[in-house]
């Protein structure tokens, strides 16, 4: 068992930070009147309220979804997507230039343009050639300069879910944080790591309002994560990031968490139709096993096929110069008339092509 130790893996500069206090930090009570942080106190020319900044730490919003993620509202952080999230967790706890992230490619592009921009070094342990961790090679590239390893499960563009047991393994044996995307988690046959989050210290999970919850317009990532993590993320975001508008759309949301998961439970039976119809394909090699709301297929001749579907109105992915992804696409599901015409294309595609 390795030694965890939140302090040693934390920047200096940000431990000896001092944050911005804002006028709603400094004064939290109950009054009248406010004259403390020069909003416009005769309104707004939307709804009245809007004169107002927002609740810095959107403790009733991370009320809410605590309730629903059976964890604490001070588990919780809320970023403008989960890209704010990715950024935080760089800027804290890597000294640009001297500690590295490790990421397992294929994989979300987002890990490395963070990276880069913060000039954190970035290390690229690819994926086994059927999308699943390579534990040994993992373990040879992490040295004592690697803060942050992060996972994506299930996986894009590659759509499957790491094997648990090797998650746990590197959960086990790295001192630094491993961080889990868990972006395409209701789409899962898998669970969440949230109930792990007891047992591992160094445990990071990210996911977002963006996929199974539709409203990827309003810009709602979350870390969950140990309340002393969360502290050290807090520090350092900027304080209104989670806008008014945001954040009373989500509370509304989070109130139809029925309609959610009926629309969860649709797109995944659409997901496996769209996978065995697609199969049937002559111009089909394979579409991978998908844990997502979208698929990857091994497609003849990517780039012709994507540029035949664009010509007719339907954009998908082309993923083809992607590692482990040659000759692939990466299709979103779609409602059925959707996934119908898409079909309807592809079969023309072959015809014209025979
Ligand atoms: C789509 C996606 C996200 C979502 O990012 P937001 O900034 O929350 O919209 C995060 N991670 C992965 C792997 C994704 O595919």
């Amino acid at each position: 068992m390795v030694t965890f130790n939140l302090d040693n893996l934390v920047r200096e500069n940000i431990k000896a930070l001092t944050p911005y206090s804002s006028a709603r930090d400094e004064f939290k009570g109950e009054a009248r009147i406010f004259l403390d942080a020069n909003e416009n106190s005769f309104g707004s020319p939307l709804t009245k309220w809007y004169n107002r900044y927002p609740d810095p730490l959107q403790w009733e919003l991370k009320k809410k979804i605590a309730s629903i993620k059976s964890v604490k509202p001070e588990n919780i952080l809320l970023g403008n997507g989960s890209d704010e999230c990715i950024d935080l967790l760089i800027r804290a706890f890597c000294e640009p230039q001297l500690d590295n992230i490790v990421i397992c490619p294929p994989t979300y592009g987002m890990y490395e343009v963070y990276a880069n921009i913060n000039n954190v070094p970035l290390k690229r342990v690819p994926l086994t050639p059927n999308y699943q961790l390579d534990l040994e090679a993992l373990s040879e590239s992490v040295d004592e300069r690697t803060k942050l390893i992060f996972l994506c499960s299930p996986n894009n563009p590659t759509a499957n879910s790491l094997l648990r047991e090797d998650v746990e393994m590197i959960l086990n044996n790295f001192d630094g944080l491993v961080v889990i995307d868990e972006a395409y988690i209701n789409f899962s046959r898998q669970r969440s790591f949230i109930p792990d989050l007891q047992d591992y210290p160094n445990l990071v999970i990210m996911q977002t309002f963006s996929k199974a919850w539709g409203l990827a317009a309003l810009r709602l990532g979350m870390t969950i994560a140990s309340p002393e993590i969360i502290d050290i993320l807090n520090k350092i975001k900027p304080p209104y990031n989670i806008n008014q508008a945001t954040q009373e759309l989500a509370m509304k949301a989070l109130d139809n968490l029925d309609d959610v998961n009926a629309m969860i439970k649709e797109i995944v039976a659409e997901r496996e139709l769209l996978t065995k119809e697609l199969q049937e394909l002559s111009l089909v090699e394979k579409v991978y096993p998908s844990d997502a709301n979208f698929v990857l297929a091994k497609v003849s001749d990517a780039l012709s096929i994507y540029n035949f579907l664009k010509d007719h109105g339907i954009i998908v992915r082309n993923r083809s110069n992607v590692i482990l992804c040659e000759g692939c696409l990466r299709i979103t599901i779609g409602t059925p008339p959707e996934n119908k015409e898409l079909l309807a294309k592809l079969k023309q595609y072959s015809d014209g092509v025979a």
